[in-house]
């Protein structure tokens, strides 16, 4: 019995060591993963305390030097312009839902008309230039603010886009937090409203008094009304009397402004040749007709010419037969040949692009000399029309990107580089460049201008409305 007793309680105490010990190791267990998982949090909430605390020095070191860079006038501009940009983003919307394609005049003023009033309201004396009624164009906005304060800006914008209103309408729409659309929103309502905006945010701090500023709008910068020396005189005469013109077409993001742009010439080839039967061609007597030297021809161009930097010519129009016509005004023509007869007649239309007046002038030269080398049977004349001239390079347009790169830097958006000249069409800029110093690309950021779906970077909106005033303002003020 006692040993069965005992035998019981040795049991029991048996039992109730092996729990214990049991207990014992469990709890262990428990502490040990415990003191792991507290120590785990601990290790990753200093690791995430590390990462706030870096974030916080970070983002105070860069408010420093931020606030270091600009002055507090240009603290204070930055500020005004961030308070405003929804009044700019209504304007953007206002604008481009009027159609404004060049030929639609009516259309034109009243984007005119509206810029016009903002410009009244910054302290400026406005009028609308009109042009001939045979140029068939709407006219230009200018606006001018009288002072002898710093450098005498001149800021061109443009009124007009390439949509018709015989084309599909886009109004302004947002798309997603980044990017709107609508027509002529990038190319270039946006670049005008940064003017504005620009214009504004200095007027509201006092610092455009005294300050000499004309700003520019054309009517007609897509097509321009011919003779461009009648439709663009105001606009030259005007940039005369101005030290630099800031260009607000479309920018190129935030760090490439150009320096210069090529310019547009025209010219049109005319080849006569004898005509006769098919049987005969390359002989002696029937020579070769219209179309082989004429091909003979734009082949020379493109083998002689074609690896020159800068320089590009294109064909437009092609025509000829035993029998055409050619409407210059209209591009366009009517041409009938039968197989078995030699073509006596050849036109063809083309562009020609060059990044100086020197490279056009030797492109012209060797032209002239291809087409003096006919074929037998065959003769060819070229004719060139001036176009836009070159925007050239030069050390002026130079210390400008010099200047805006300081601007970038300060304002934290980093370097700011002068653009391939071989990337950009012509521009109004072009007709006012060996005038003054000059940089364009200063507008708004977006894609596909000219075409159907173009849109604008909404987030790089403000910041490229602050580059534009902060240029302004530092041009102004001596620096
Ligand atoms: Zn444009």
């Amino acid at each position: 019995m006692t040993n069965t007793l005992f035998c019981f309680g040795e049991r029991i105490q048996c039992k109730a060591l092996a729990k214990m010990l049991l207990n014992r190791i469990f709890s262990f267990i428990l502490t040990f993963l415990l003191k792991f998982c507290i120590l785990a949090l601990l290790n990753h909430f200093t690791y995430y305390m590390k990462k706030i605390l870096a974030f916080f020095i970070a983002l105070l070191v860069a408010d420093n030097i931020f606030s270091q860079s600009l002055s507090a006038t240009e603290q204070k501009i930055i500020a005004y312009i961030n308070t405003h940009i929804k009044e700019a983003e209504l304007l953007l919307k206002q604008t481009v839902d009027i159609n404004s394609g060049t030929l639609n005049k009516e259309g034109v003023r009243k984007v005119g008309a509206i810029f016009r009033n903002e410009f009244d309201k910054t302290g400026f004396a406005t009028n609308w230039v009109n042009l001939p009624d045979s140029l068939n164009r709407a006219g230009h906005l200018v606006a001018t603010h009288k002072g002898k304060k710093g450098k005498r800006l001149l800021l061109i914008g443009h009124l007009d886009t390439v949509f018709e209103p015989d084309m599909a309408p886009s109004p302004f729409r947002i798309l997603n937090d980044s990017t709107a659309t609508g027509q002529g929103v990038n190319d270039m309502k946006g670049g005008d409203v940064i003017v504005v905006m620009a214009l504004r945010a200095l007027h509201a701090q006092g610092l455009l008094d005294d300050a000499s500023v004309t700003v520019y709008f054309t009517g007609d910068e897509e097509n321009s009304g011919k003779p461009s020396g009648v439709s663009r005189y105001d606009f030259v005469e005007r940039a005369k009397n101005c030290d630099i013109a800031l260009g607000f077409e479309s920018a190129a993001g935030l760090h490439t402004v150009a320096t210069a742009r090529r310019g547009m010439s025209d010219w049109r080839l005319t080849v006569t040749a004898k005509t006769g039967h098919s049987s005969g061609v390359f002989s002696k007597g029937a020579g070769y007709g219209a179309i082989y030297e004429a091909a003979r021809i734009l082949n020379s161009f493109r083998t002689e010419l074609s690896g020159e930097k800068y320089l590009t010519f294109n064909p437009g129009v092609f025509i000829g037969g035993s029998e055409m016509e050619f409407d210059a005004k209209k591009a366009a023509g009517k041409a009938m040949g039968k197989t078995n007869i030699i073509s006596p007649a050849v036109t063809v239309t083309g562009d020609l692009r060059f990044l100086t007046e020197q490279q056009k002038e030797n492109a012209r030269n060797k032209m002239r000399n291809i087409v003096s080398n006919s074929l037998d049977g065959a003769q060819a004349s070229i004719f060139f029309q001036d176009g836009i001239p070159a925007m050239e390079p030069t050390a002026g347009n130079d210390s400008l990107v010099k200047l805006l790169d300081k601007v970038t830097r300060d304002l934290g958006i980093g370097n700011t580089q002068a653009g391939d000249p071989g990337s950009r069409g012509a521009g109004d800029i072009s007709y006012i460049a060996k005038y003054v110093d000059c940089i364009d690309g200063l507008g708004a950021s977006g894609r596909g201008a000219h075409a159907p779906g173009e849109t604008m970077n909404m987030k790089e909106f403000p910041v490229l409305i602050q580059r534009a005033a902060l240029l302004i303002y530092r041009l102004l003020h001596g620096e």
